[in-house]
């Protein structure tokens, strides 16, 4: 037999072993760099036994994509043995993400009579590091960072013995032979070791100081979450203003004390993926103002390794432990990297000396219409893949420009990496690089094409250029460019198993190829093509990008675009008030005549204009913010909508949300609540879309973009359309944001290439 899919770093091989026991079969099992190969040698109907509960009886963490079974001629077997692992042939092999920390695992740390007592490396088959340790496959402890740390005598039995939770364990490891935890100053000179450290850095977090962790996947900050002065210090010294700062409480009792937690969220926190989820905030969670500004949710995740547990458990409080890096660079990931990188941010760090193979953030997701969504894939998915619904060439994708991932597909997967982040840093590039090096070295893949997006000037789409250029592997290779919404369509439609929709994609901003932004998009295809078949009324955005980061000037520019001129007697709305005399003739200059003014049709522009009209947020510090302030504003009384018409072709439909804007700037000269014109807004939207789908009869729509973020919208889009009869497809592997991009830069290649097979 062979079996293909998430089958190693389980306890696939020692739950064959113990198969074969049960049904007294002789044979071998062995991991290669493929899969899980079983031969076992008996009664044809104990055979089929074994075959049938092969399947059913897998390990929890196990996923299977294929099992191809042949029947053998008798070798004469002796017993069931377990073969050293076979280091050659091609390497598909699914690499497992990171564990949380098991219930078994959690229950010997915390008791004094076991050997692990406190140990914050305890690991067994059913958890620990995976994706972050590994460094080639098949996974095998000499493949992992833990190569350096012989197992003592009595891990060494556990490893070897079928019947142990900790056979074949790679990362095995006890306080006798395994990694310890060190505490430094900030000059790298030694504090504090093992417990002791453990002790000297809970009681610095409770004096208010600044700590830096060394985790899973890189460095976390940590703070006491209700010491406003140290939150406020943290962010100064990170230059992270505004974005909200992610918690971790102690256990579910803690997290409930934090935020709501439904059934859902509950599973997910406590799961072994153990995300950051976003909960609906408690009006007394007792966390610091600074934590989470003006937002109405928190980002709440639980201790997933048991340092963690460790460290939570004695201090007790909920503590901040946001990625231990500089605003928008990629989190740090090993001792010297991280004095240099947070010289002047931390205090005090809390290391070890397990090295970390690869950064790996914390995952986001959050509950949307009764399913997890993820926000950001990284730690507890990455780099599971999704799973095709036919094989497809083997494809280098490079994602987009923000929330970059970049994708790799061999046969029907598509391995995902896990979140890079902006690609506006040297520090962004580089890990993008090493990213990708770091894909093809691990499945030695020889992709036959690269895929970028459309859009000239993302650092992705140079990259990739100058990749097929050089002299590297990538050399000569040929590129292929695919539109942003596309792709985004592209995305959710490969996790539904392919097929055609259509595709609402609102985000912020995509190349178009038209000389145009897009961003408010309705798109009918398929990943080999696609019409668009309606968007949003477009307009001039006076500085393009530059405008994401004041809503007012969106508001300015779509209210000159229904009024033009004749927007500056609308003084009276504080977002135009705003402007001072010098701004308004050049502004006026660049909307009459469209120079640095390029037209839009995003559906984000859209959200800020309204915020900002609505009195939120005239600038922002981060794409997105005063959307989500809109959103969070919602009022769930208000149920009527504002005019948001259809018109018809010749071209596609256009939404014309002139009457719109008209309508909030009525609302807000006449003081109606923000939260009764977040409401009729949003409702708009829903009803626009709607209408859309209606006028276009596709019935399955896929709801996509970073719009799709917003809950309050995908929750009544979706619930409209279903009403509709219309069948909505959501994401559930990969986010609806530009993180999921590169997934379908992947599906929209390859069915750019097998079409043009089958056409020659
Ligand atoms: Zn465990
Ligand atoms: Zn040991
Ligand atoms: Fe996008």
């Amino acid at each position: 037999m062979e079996v293909y899919g998430a089958v190693q770093g389980v306890g696939f091989r020692p739950f064959v072993y113990r198969l074969a026991g049960d049904l007294d079969l002789a044979g071998w099992v062995i991991n290669d760099t493929r899969g899980v190969f079983v031969e076992v040698e008996g009664p044809r109907d104990r055979l089929e036994a074994f075959r049938d509960r092969l399947v059913a009886e897998k390990p929890a963490r196990s996923q299977i994509h294929s099992v191809e079974v042949a029947w053998l001629d008798p070798a004469g077997f002796e017993g069931f043995e377990i073969r050293r692992s076979d280091p050659g042939g091609e390497k598909t092999v699914v690499v497992l993400p990171d564990v949380a920390t098991c219930d078994d695992c959690l229950a010997e740390v915390f008791d004094p009579a076991d050997r692990r007592y406190r140990y914050p490396f305890t690991n067994c088959t059913n958890c620990g590091p995976r994706f972050t340790i590994v460094e080639a496959v098949p996974y095998d402890r000499p493949n992992t960072t833990m190569r350096i740390f012989p197992m003592c005598p009595e891990c060494r039995r556990e490893y070897e013995d079928p019947r142990d939770r900790r056979f074949h364990a790679q990362p095995n490891a006890c306080p006798a032979c395994g990694p310890h935890l060190s505490l430094v100053d900030a000059r790298g000179g030694l504090l504090a070791e093992r417990a002791d450290a453990l002790e000297r850095a809970a009681a610095a977090v409770e004096a208010g100081r600044i700590l830096a962790v060394k985790g899973l996947g890189g460095f976390h900050l940590v703070v006491a979450a209700g010491d406003q002065a140290a939150v406020v210090s943290l962010r100064g010294r990170k230059g992270r203003y505004e974005k909200p700062l992610a918690l971790m409480a102690a256990g579910l009792d803690g997290a409930r004390r934090l935020g709501e937690v439904d059934a859902a969220a509950a599973e997910l926190l406590a799961g072994p993926e153990a995300p950051i989820v976003l909960l609906p905030r408690c009006p007394d969670a007792g966390v610091a103002d600074a934590v989470a500004p003006g937002n109405d949710y928190l980002g709440v995740m639980l201790p997933y390794t048991p340092l963690h547990h460790l460290l939570l458990r004695r201090l007790g409080i909920p503590v901040v432990a946001t990625s231990g890096n500089l605003s928008d660079e990629p989190i740090c990931i090993d001792e010297t990297e991280a004095l240099q990188r947070l010289d002047g941010i931390a205090d005090l760090f809390l290391i070890h000396d397990r090295p970390i193979a690869r950064h790996v953030d914390d995952s986001v997701a959050a509950i949307v219409a009764g399913g997890a969504r993820p926000l950001r894939r990284a730690r507890g998915y990455a780099p599971l893949p999704v799973l095709l619904d036919r094989p497809v060439p083997t494809l280098l994708a490079v994602g987009a420009h923000l929330k970059n991932t970049v994708a790799l597909s061999a046969g029907q997967r598509v391995f995902l990496s896990q979140h890079i982040g902006d690609m506006e840093t040297p520090q962004a590039l580089g890990a993008f690089e090493r990213v990708i090096a770091d894909f093809l070295d691990m499945y030695e893949a020889r992709p036959v094409a690269v895929v970028h997006d459309l859009h000239p000037d993302y650092a992705s789409t140079r990259w990739a250029e100058e990749a097929v250029a050089g002299e590297g592997r990538l050399g000569g290779l040929p590129l292929l460019a695919v539109q942003h919404h596309h792709a985004h369509l592209a995305s959710c439609l490969a996790e539904h198993g392919g097929g055609r929709a259509l595709g609402v994609t609102w985000d912020g901003t995509g190349y178009g190829g038209d000389g145009t932004v897009w961003g408010g998009e309705f798109l009918l295809g398929d990943a080999g093509g696609f019409e668009r078949v309606a968007h949003l009324r477009p307009f001039r955005l006076p500085g393009g990008d530059a405008a994401v980061v004041e809503p007012r000037r969106s508001a300015l520019a779509a209210l000159w675009e229904v009024r033009g001129d004749r927007v500056w007697e609308s003084g009276d709305v504080a977002a135009l008030a705003a402007f001072a005399a010098a701004e308004r003739a050049p502004l006026s200059r660049m909307l009459a005549t469209g120079f640095r003014a390029p037209a839009t049709t995003s559906a984000g522009r859209l959200f800020d204009a309204v915020a900002a009209l609505a009195g939120l947020h005239p600038r922002v510090s981060f794409e997105g913010q005063a959307a989500m302030r809109l959103e969070h504003a919602v009022d769930p009384a208000v149920a009527d909508a504002y005019p948001l018409p259809l018109q018809g072709g010749p071209g596609p439909m256009v939404l014309d949300w002139g009457p719109l804007l008209d309508a909030v700037l009525d609302d807000v000269r006449r003081g109606v609540p923000t939260g009764t014109v977040a409401g009729r807004f949003h409702n708009a939207l829903v009803e626009g879309i709607a209408a859309v789908a209606a006028g276009v009869g596709e019935p399955r729509v896929v709801l996509t973009g970073g719009c799709f973020q917003n809950r309050v919208l995908t929750e009544r889009a979706a619930a409209r359309l279903e009403r509709a009869g219309f069948r909505v497809l959501l994401h559930n592997r990969v986010p609806a944001n530009d993180g999921g991009i590169s997934l379908g830069q992947v599906a929209v290649a390859a069915a750019r290439l097998v079409g043009k097979e089958e056409s020659a």
